[in-house]
């Protein structure tokens, strides 16, 4: 039998609390569905309240992730991610309403190691509609933390807007002992009503800090502390609602950013190989067989790999593929012509991308055909 901790009021406030529920997953999804979980995606939520005219109206797009999941109890590493809806994440928060009028959509529920092209199309298409309704002052993207950086980026590109877009995620699933999801809710719909969020392109808030788009990355695998922005610093922090912006982003983005999605259908593939000891050529030689357009060499130290696989990225380099050198070093900028000579191999420098964030930009790039210079300067300029 299903034991269920929630009463009524605890179904209102969202976040399923199904800490007693017993060893098995599944009795979690029946609670959830008896809950009336609504996490279809596409489906457009009705607002929570009737609006107040006095506060900003922000919208929030679901995607899923680990603030969207649920475990078996509230003290257990295993969990799935995307199993709470958008009404109940919002439900969980009612501290929220006082900071702006909201609205969800669930635009897909899933962990974000599943995030896709298809969902990046939708939720790109999606903001810059929102954006451009007069009565939406800002729009928050709840997501899962282990690519949140790349769809970030991503957005940062590609949607055209001023007003305030805040991607938020946790790292214990909404069931967990000090689940650090709804605080993180509450802080993104916080920065997203702020007008002085406005024009520093897109922003990720994660545990009180603001940071750019282009500058955060995930840095542990389980600690609730995992994002830094380790180059460029943050844009800002925010404590219990209360922000402080420090500066903007670094690099183009948003109202200034070239690439468009505009009757884009699809993105080119680009794939990420690591570099490591007595590596050949043939991963890369697979990858161009696979169909990639572009590679990112995720290189050691400064975006440095064998003489076997500089070979061999030079062979495709010369045959157009698009070959990036980043690292896969956590911090620091991938220089050119430092110890490679990219002028006559035909690569390309990420500079202060890391490879995640270089195949995204990589792949906007290559949506038109490009010489290495051009290429070469949308990495100094995003
Ligand atoms: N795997 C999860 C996700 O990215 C992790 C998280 O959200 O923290 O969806």
């Amino acid at each position: 039998m299903v034991i269920a901790r929630h009463s009524l009021d605890d179904r209102k406030r969202g976040f399923v609390m199904a800490a007693r529920v017993g060893s098995s997953l599944i009795r979690v999804l029946v609670v959830l569905a008896f809950t009336s979980c609504t996490a279809e995606p596409g489906r457009a939520q009705a607002p929570q309240q009737s609006a107040n005219k006095a506060l900003p109206t922000v919208v929030v797009l679901a995607t899923g992730g680990t603030i969207a999941g649920a475990a078996a109890s509230d003290v257990q590493a295993k969990y799935t991610s995307g199993q709470v809806g958008v009404e109940q994440l919002l439900a969980a928060v009612p501290q929220a309403k006082q900071l702006a009028n909201l609205r969800g959509e669930q635009v897909s529920n899933i962990g974000s190691q599943d995030m896709n092209d298809e969902v990046w199309l939708k939720l790109a298409q999606r903001v810059n509609e929102l954006a451009a309704m007069s009565d939406v002052s800002g729009i928050v993207i709840t997501h899962g933390t282990d690519t949140i950086e790349e769809t970030a980026y991503f957005l940062n590109l590609v949607v055209k807007t001023r007003k305030p877009v805040v991607l938020t995620a946790a790292m214990r699933p909404s069931t967990a002992l000090s689940a650090d999801g709804p605080l993180n809710f509450f802080n993104a719909v916080a920065v997203a009503a702020n007008k002085d969020a406005a024009g520093r392109g897109v922003l990720v808030v994660v545990n009180d800090w603001i940071h750019g788009a282009g500058s955060l990355t995930k840095t542990s695998t389980t600690a609730v502390q995992t994002f830094l922005s380790p180059q460029s610093g943050l844009i800002g922090t925010v404590t219990y609602g209360q922000s402080e912006f420090y500066r903007g982003p670094v690099g183009k983005n948003t109202m200034q950013s070239e690439f468009s999605l505009t009757g884009v259908k699809a993105l080119p593939r680009v794939d990420i190989i690591v570099a490591y000891e007595n590596m050949d050529g043939a991963l890369i030689d697979a990858a161009v067989a696979a169909g990639a357009k572009g590679i990112v060499i995720a290189g050691v130290g400064n975006g440095n790999m064998t003489q076997a696989a500089v070979n061999a990225l030079a062979k495709h380099a010369k045959a157009g593929i698009a070959c990036v050198r980043a690292s896969r070093v956590a911090v620091g900028r991938v220089g050119r012509n430092v110890e490679l000579e990219d002028d006559k191999l035909g690569f390309v420098a990420s500079l202060d991308l890391n490879p995640q964030k270089a195949r995204v930009l990589l792949r906007l790039a290559l949506l038109k055909s490009r010489t290495n210079a051009e290429l070469q300067r949308l990495f100094g300029e995003y």
